[in-house]
């Protein structure tokens, strides 16, 4: 059987590691394209073959992964002019990895299924190490045939791969995943602030945690690594992406009528913390609006 042709679009943080593993491992060709060139370069130094337009990778791929900021691109690049939708075939397959809203996957999806196109929402979740390494966390949305199409792909970027249900459903678990770990870094930042003024030791009160029930990943992860390390550095997962996603969140819980308050102040906290000039920085950087109010 001949190999599919692969495409990547969005070679970012993300989608520039997730893009070297599958042009690493897949026995077959993968084009690639980005509105910026040094990212294209640095795919075709990894075995990549750069294309010129959106219009030329519809044409030549089989499967199609993005990896873009979020709904607003991710419909531009599918359904605007000289998008993939103009351009695909039937018989096509896009696998969007961007964190993207659900109405915007499931509108897609039905847009491009008028033209024979399948779409399935792959988020990823986890750190640029795992990106790099091939360990992320995928959460597919899809029909079951699209899911079992795209699996062996999705296994060179990912080592958890979890298919959700229909489309959309992956960006649901995706967006719910990030408003739990964004409302628990707020609360570490509000911890570490309380214990800081009662005189504890930053340090001592973070372990003692982490080995009692307050533990969290976000504790060890954002709380000791970023926060206590003064540790946050651009073009990783920074506070406006945090904003986005957070976003994304209470649009959901408003369709669904839940009232999620826990995730209204983070929102507010993260919107204060890039109206200081922090936009760019690694999230928890909010700690610092929070321990200099
Ligand atoms: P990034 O900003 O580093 O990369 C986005 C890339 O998309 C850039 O290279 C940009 O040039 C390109 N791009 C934007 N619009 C384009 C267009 N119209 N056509 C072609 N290319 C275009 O972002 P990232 O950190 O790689 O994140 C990508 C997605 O993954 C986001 O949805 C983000 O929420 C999600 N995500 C990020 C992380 C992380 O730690 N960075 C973790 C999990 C999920």
């Amino acid at each position: 059987m001949t190999k599919p042709v692969l495409a990547y679009i969005g070679l970012g943080a993300m989608g520039g590691r997730i893009c070297a593993n599958m042009t690493r491992k897949h026995d077959g060709e993968m084009h690639v394209f980005d509105q910026n060139t040094t990212s294209v370069d640095a795919a075709v130094a990894a075995g990549a073959k750069a294309a010129a337009s959106l219009k030329d990778i519809a044409e030549l791929a089989d499967i199609i992964f993005l990896c873009l900021p979020g709904g607003k691109e991710v419909e531009a690049v599918i359904l605007g002019e000289d998008g993939l939708l103009q351009h695909g075939r039937a018989g096509q397959t896009i696998v969007d990895m961007s964190t993207c809203p659900v109405g915007i996957a499931r509108k897609a999806a039905s847009a491009l299924a008028e033209a024979g196109i399948n779409l399935a929402d792959a988020p990823v979740a986890r750190t640029l190490a795992a990106a790099e390494t091939g360990s992320l966390s995928i959460m597919v949305g899809g029909e079951e045939s699209i899911y079992q199409r795209i699996l062996p792909y999705l296994q060179f970027a990912g080592s958890d791969i979890t298919h959700c249900g229909g489309v959309g459903t992956g960006q649901a678990v995706k967006i719910i995943n990030n408003m739990l770990l964004i409302q628990q870094v707020v609360a570490v930042a509000q911890a570490f602030t309380m214990g800081e003024r009662a005189g504890l030791d930053p340090k001592l009160l973070a372990e003692t945690l982490s080995m009692g029930s307050g533990d969290s990943f976000a504790l060890r992860n954002h709380g000791m690594k970023a926060m206590l390390a003064d540790n946050f550095p651009i073009n990783q997962f920074g506070t406006d992406y945090a904003i986005k996603d957070i976003s994304y969140a209470l649009d959901l819980a408003a369709d669904m009528n839940v009232s999620v308050p826990a995730a209204e102040l983070a929102r507010e906290m993260l919107s204060r913390t890039s109206e200081a000039g922090h936009g760019a920085e690694y999230f928890p950087v909010l700690y610092k609006m929070i321990k200099d109010a």
